[in-house]
């Protein structure tokens, strides 16, 4: 696995400038910590004893309100608005592209600005979903993939970095500016309501490009901004967290962010899962269950979800199902089937869907839930395991035509 190492926070701190320097991109405090602020603040000056006010204050504009400029914060001093626009920006990654599918649903190619050494800033992709009640935010946490699910496409681009804290946060800040999610701000055109005095975005599930569990540390910092009750305010039990099975990281996902799992299981032997999800031969079904028996803060009211693509031949038997039912005996769980969502070249197909009823017949007597996920933006290929950005599509298709 290779990772390019991310600089951590200290990016905030403004670099003192040259007068010559000015017109370089200001260091932006959208996807920032409390921490990242205290010391933005303490940066520019700010006195010690100001600090915990003056980040309420932000924490107010940037994540309830969704200020795009400092020039908004009307409680905050024209001096302190000043030296903040002096030295920062509120400046969103960009949104390289917007894709609407037929269904509602849009996908967004987020262009970060380029970190230290980047020639280029790197792209991922975020989703949102809405339904008629609820409205889920599909985002993601690295740029890219190391696992090589052998039915993923975003198994299929390799990794390039992973993102930072403030990266993913960003995705949920553009993504309420983008169905007009902040308050004031006016609704998309064809995007279902949300219900009264709710907002759009209700829910948010790590389950777009990447391992979550390979990037712990901003995942977990990025859960906590994104539960903050100040701020963007989502329940931690709307905040869900979707792993192939990085057990040494599971126990800490529970205990340090406070978020629901969800597992993507898939099989429900070592032998096939080996093969659909290559990280199951150092974390095979037995440990990784275990694990998962072990969750902290799992009980019926919080169920461990259980993702199982459905792939015609290979996984959705009867007898596959009555298994499945036998190995999460004593997990609080509930069990999400998925249809299998082709891409171009992908090895597999969806099963037919009289075997995935019947698959979840059985899970279902057997007492779980068990929703048949509806695929959604299939078209714009926005559905589960299809992101991959189009920086990575655009070089495969240069190599095809240089080779
Ligand atoms: N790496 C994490 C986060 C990605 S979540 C994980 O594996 O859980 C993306 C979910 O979509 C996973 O459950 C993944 O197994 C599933 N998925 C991937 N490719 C798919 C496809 N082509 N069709 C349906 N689901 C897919």
């Amino acid at each position: 696995m290779e990772f390019i190492a991310v600089p951590s926070l200290s990016t905030l701190t403004p670099p003192p400038q040259a007068a010559d320097e000015t017109s370089r991109a200001l260091p932006s405090l959208i996807g920032a910590t409390r921490a990242d602020l205290a010391e933005a603040l303490t940066g520019i000056g700010v006195p010690t004893r100001e600090i915990r006010m003056r980040i309420a204050q932000l924490w107010h504009w940037i994540y309830f309100r969704g200020a795009t400029s400092f020039d908004d914060m009307g409680n905050v001093s024209k001096h302190l608005r000043a030296k903040l626009a002096e030295h920062f920006s509120l400046a969103r990654p960009e949104v390289a592209a917007e894709q609407i599918s037929a269904d509602g649903t849009r996908k967004w190619l987020i262009r970060f600005a380029p970190r230290d050494g980047e020639a280029k800033g790197a792209e991922v992709e975020c989703v949102y979903i809405p339904e008629s009640d609820r409205g889920t935010l599909c985002v993601s946490s690295q740029v890219g993939c190391t696992l090589t699910c052998s039915f993923c496409h975003t198994g299929t681009q390799h990794l390039v970095r992973n993102l930072t804290t403030q990266e993913i946060i960003a995705q949920a800040v553009v993504a309420r500016d983008r169905i007009g999610d902040f308050p004031g701000q006016t609704a998309p055109e064809n995007g279902l309501l949300p219900a009264e005095g709710s907002r759009f975005i209700s829910n948010i599930v790590f389950m777009g490009m990447g391992e979550p569990l390979y990037n712990f540390d901003h995942v977990r910092d990025a859960v906590a901004v994104l539960a903050d009750g100040e701020g963007l305010s989502l329940s931690k039990r709307r905040i869900t967290v979707s792993t192939a099975g990085v057990v040494p990281q599971i126990g800490p996902l529970g205990a340090e962010a406070g978020a629901m799992l969800a597992i993507s299981l898939h099989a429900v032997r070592d032998e096939l899962r080996d093969k659909l999800v290559p990280l199951n031969r150092k974390y095979p079904l037995k440990v990784l269950l275990d694990a998962c028996k072990a969750y902290p803060g799992a009980s019926n009211a919080r169920r461990i979800t259980f993702e199982y693509v459905m792939l015609k031949g290979i996984n959705d038997t009867p007898a596959e199902a009555r298994e499945l039912v036998r190995l999460l005996k004593g997990i609080p769980a509930k069990i999400n089937l998925i249809p299998f969502n082709p891409w171009p070249g992908a090895p597999y197909e969806c099963s037919f869907g009289e075997r995935i009823e019947k698959f979840s017949d059985i899970v279902f007597n057997a007492g779980y839930a068990s929703p048949v996920r509806t695929p959604r933006g299939r078209d714009i290929l926005a559905a589960c395991g299809q992101l991959k950005s189009e920086t990575e599509k655009l070089r495969a298709r240069a190599r095809l035509v240089t080779e």
